[in-house]
């Protein structure tokens, strides 16, 4: 694996407007992004973990410019991602793709497989049409789907296989960055593994890397090697995952390592219980945004907002941490 960066987010901002009244007044805005950064080294996987709400499905489309952010920056291969456009633009957007929640959603009902996969290979203008057809041959037997398909119809396949189709349209372009967003959430659990396991082989023999957005850390445990926990829009600890898992430093990360199930405890523990549920990212409490429902809050937490800091292998924002 490679050491070089592939991915740098910087700052990245993204408040979504909220409009009142007869006259559509601006009243406040959703913080779903309050400066976010992080990056990525080529070839290994980042989770980008956290309850619904804390802006880790808006931070997956901000950077791929699905939401227009408010501000920062991303650079792909060290190029201003953001600052591209028209050719320029397009060629990038080859290199990073996205697979997204709900297949079903995300896949035109109206078309066969074979003009789903077809399609990015059309609008990037990649290949002859027997080139086309070689390629779309060698996705679906890449995703273990059968040549039978081709004329199907997304209506006609499981969830699972719905997803195997959008992970064969979203590697056509032959990405090097993919950002997926709960690719297995809306799965049945049975599935769920089968297309964890597709996506590790496809890293390990395309050399891809990936942003990898999920509420569930077992999940994240499963194909990352490094991990970032968001609260509120805010990343508040990263580290490799098992420096994460193992020795966790923000009050938030060991509430959500504590509530996933041991073996031989049966259902899910909340030993060090999370107090209350999240507040609202249109207005998020002063100071550290999760001291209401944190157990060990100073008087400072309420006040002053800590900073994502080093701390050996990790990086915190907690005033409990002496960096
Ligand atoms: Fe808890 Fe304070 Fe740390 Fe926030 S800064 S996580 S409130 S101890």
């Amino acid at each position: 694996m490679g050491e070089e960066t592939i991915l740098e987010v910087r700052n990245l901002t993204k408040y979504y407007p909220i409009h009142t009244g007869f006259f559509l007044k601006h009243t406040g805005d959703v913080k779903a992004l309050d400066g976010v950064s992080f990056s990525v080294k080529k070839g290994r996987s980042i989770g980008i973990v956290g309850e619904s709400g804390c802006g880790k499905s808006t931070l997956g489309k901000s950077i791929i410019r699905l939401h227009p952010s408010n501000s920062g920056t991303v650079y792909f291969n060290n190029i201003d991602f953001f600052s591209l456009s028209g050719e320029k633009l397009r060629k990038a957007r080859q290199d990073i793709q996205m697979i997204f929640q709900d297949p079903f959603a995300s896949l035109d009902p109206r078309m066969s497989i074979s003009r789903i996969i077809k399609e990015p290979l059309n609008v990037n203008k990649i290949g002859t049409n027997k080139e086309k057809g070689d390629r779309i041959k060698e996705l679906l037997h890449m995703v273990g789907l059968d040549l039978k398909s081709l004329n199907r119809y997304p209506h006609e396949f499981s969830g699972g296989q719905r997803q195997r189709v959008s992970i064969a349209r979203c590697l056509a372009t032959n990405p090097k960055l993919i950002i997926a967003d709960e690719p297995v959430s809306a799965l049945d659990v049975s599935v769920q593994a089968q297309i964890l396991n597709l996506l590790l082989d496809l890293r390990e023999k395309l050399g891809l890397t990936f942003v990898f957005v999920s509420h569930d850390l077992s999940v994240i445990d499963y194909v990352c090697e490094d991990v970032a926990v968001m609260y509120l829009g805010n990343i508040v600890e990263m580290a490799p995952k098992e420096a994460l898992f193992n020795n966790p430093q923000h009050p938030y990360t060991k509430a959500l390592i504590d509530t996933i199930p041991k073996v031989g405890e049966g259902k899910k523990l909340k030993r060090n219980h999370l107090k209350g549920e999240i507040a609202s990212p249109i207005n998020p409490p002063s100071g550290c945004k999760f001291h209401q429902r944190c157990g060990y809050c100073l008087d400072k937490c309420r006040i002053e907002n800590p900073p994502l800091l080093k701390n050996g292998d990790h990086s915190v924002s907690c005033w409990l941490i002496e960096h």
